[in-house]
């Protein structure tokens, strides 16, 4: 990106926000050291996981021994009380509560226009519901975040020590996820306890589930009102920002807990902070840097910090209204609902194939919830000649699409716990092979072979 500023080296060696060596993980030093006494108890915890039948207790244990053995050291001063975000908002005079999703306008989330980036078709169709999209790992991460997000509200708002609430809160967590959220958090759960007590309150300007001047909600117009729709806005939520070391300078902190682990380039690319880039330089007029960093909560790694300029909040802002713009064209080509769309295509885009909407690519068509209904995935195969780039990217919305099948056929095998057999055509587990265990496959029923 052009005007970036990565700042590596100079903030991984970077003790805490107030100069004191915390211990929180930094990009390049491995992780944080782990008595034996803790992963003994580890060890001891997965073992019992294994039974079903205490589930809940074996949580609530595991965050006792991965939070117990945590010495909350609370920075806060004697006298202190909630207070209003210092410098940024007073100097500007801002208030973060009255950008805090205006009425007049839709609020688009900035997950959605990231869709809308990457594959317009794709994101209609999880927006609009045409396709179901549900994710064990993504409630589990909704789970880690609201875990977080009560830890840092009781610190800043009642002062009490993080660990206490990351203890309760993950006891809490919806029953089928929970152990997911917990392998998501429990690596972190001591550095993040630590590296929030290291912050005073006061230097806390927003965060997740924050109230009034301190909500991590923020919005901006990205399209103006029309005869036909009120205005766009784009909106998102920090997970943490607080002060930096100088009035100018605000410092973010997101929690991922999948298992991807983010990189600095990750975090200069990423649709998501970009986007963020664009609203806090338009919430805070005498912004003049925004530091980023990741925190993979299930390795326990953060990234360095990725700084943005104002120079890259205005290529951010053309970035998010060229998704909304994208946006709008969906909406109209395929329809606000998917109400009147056919069960094998959208009635609105009149099974034409134009490049304004699908945008097959290798990586995003393989984790892609519309493949099935996909007119690149769908549309009958192209002269090659002709057209090879075309080819080629349909072929990859193909895999995604042809994997996506076997998937459902081989979850049908499963439930019915019987191959599925039609005349001479069958798909199962029995197919004669050597191997034990084989997977699902085609094969030749032997009655049909004889
Ligand atoms: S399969 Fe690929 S091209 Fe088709 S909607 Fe999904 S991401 Fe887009």
């Amino acid at each position: 990106m052009d005007g970036k500023q990565y700042r590596q080296g100079q903030e991984a060696g970077r003790a805490s926000p107030q100069g004191r060596n915390i211990g929180y993980p930094v990009a390049g030093q491995g992780r944080p050291e782990h008595d034996p006494g803790w992963a003994r108890s580890l060890s001891l915890i997965a073992a019992q996981w294994q039974q079903i039948g205490g589930l809940a207790l074996a949580t609530g244990r595991l965050a006792r021994q991965v939070l117990g053995t945590v010495t909350p050291v609370c920075h806060r001063r004697r006298d202190w009380k909630p207070q209003a975000p210092p410098r940024l908002a007073a100097e500007t005079g801002e208030s973060a509560a009255g950008q805090d999703c205006p009425a007049a306008g839709a609020a688009v989330d900035h997950g959605t226009l990231a869709r809308y980036a990457a594959c317009p078709f794709q994101a209609w169709a999880v927006e609009t519901g045409f396709v179901e999209h549900h994710s064990a790992a993504a409630q589990a991460g909704r789970e880690v975040h609201r875990v977080i997000a009560e830890a840092m509200r009781r610190y800043v708002e009642l002062g009490l020590p993080p660990a206490q609430a990351l203890e309760a809160e993950i006891i809490n967590a919806r029953p089928d996820v929970q152990h997911k959220a917990v392998d998501g958090l429990r690596r972190a759960a001591r550095a993040i306890d630590r590296f929030l007590t290291s912050i005073h309150p006061d230097d806390i300007l927003a965060y997740r589930g924050g109230s009034g001047p301190r909500s991590g909600r923020m919005s901006r117009h990205v399209l103006p009102a029309t005869p036909d729709r009120p205005g766009v806005l784009a909106a998102s939520e920090v997970d943490l920002l607080y002060a930096g070391a100088s009035a100018g300078e605000v410092h973010e902190i997101d929690f991922k807990s999948g298992r991807r682990v983010w990189t600095a380039t990750d975090v200069s690319q990423a649709f998501q902070f970009r986007t963020h880039c664009w609203l806090l330089f338009g919430r805070f007029p005498r912004l003049e840097l925004h530091h980023v960093r990741v925190w993979n909560t299930r390795a326990n790694v953060l990234t360095p910090a990725v700084s943005f300029s104002r120079r890259d909040a205005i290529s951010a802002g053309a970035l998010v209204k060229s998704a909304a713009l994208r946006r709008e064209m969906a909406l109209a080509e395929f329809g606000r609902t998917c109400d009147g769309a056919e069960a094998d295509g959208p009635v609105g885009a009149d099974r034409r194939r134009g490049d304004d909407f699908y945008w097959p690519e290798l990586e995003k068509c393989a984790q892609c919830p519309a493949c099935l209904k996909c007119l690149a995935a769908l549309a009958p195969a192209k002269d090659f000649a002709a057209e090879p780039e075309r080819y080629l990217r349909d072929t990859a919305a193909m895999k995604a699409a042809l994997a996506a099948r076997m998937a459902i056929l081989r979850a049908a095998v499963r439930a019915r716990d019987q191959d599925l057999v039609f005349g001479d055509l069958a798909f199962g587990v029995e197919k004669p092979t050597p191997r034990p265990n084989p997977a699902a496959d085609f094969y030749k029923p032997v009655a049909a072979g004889k």
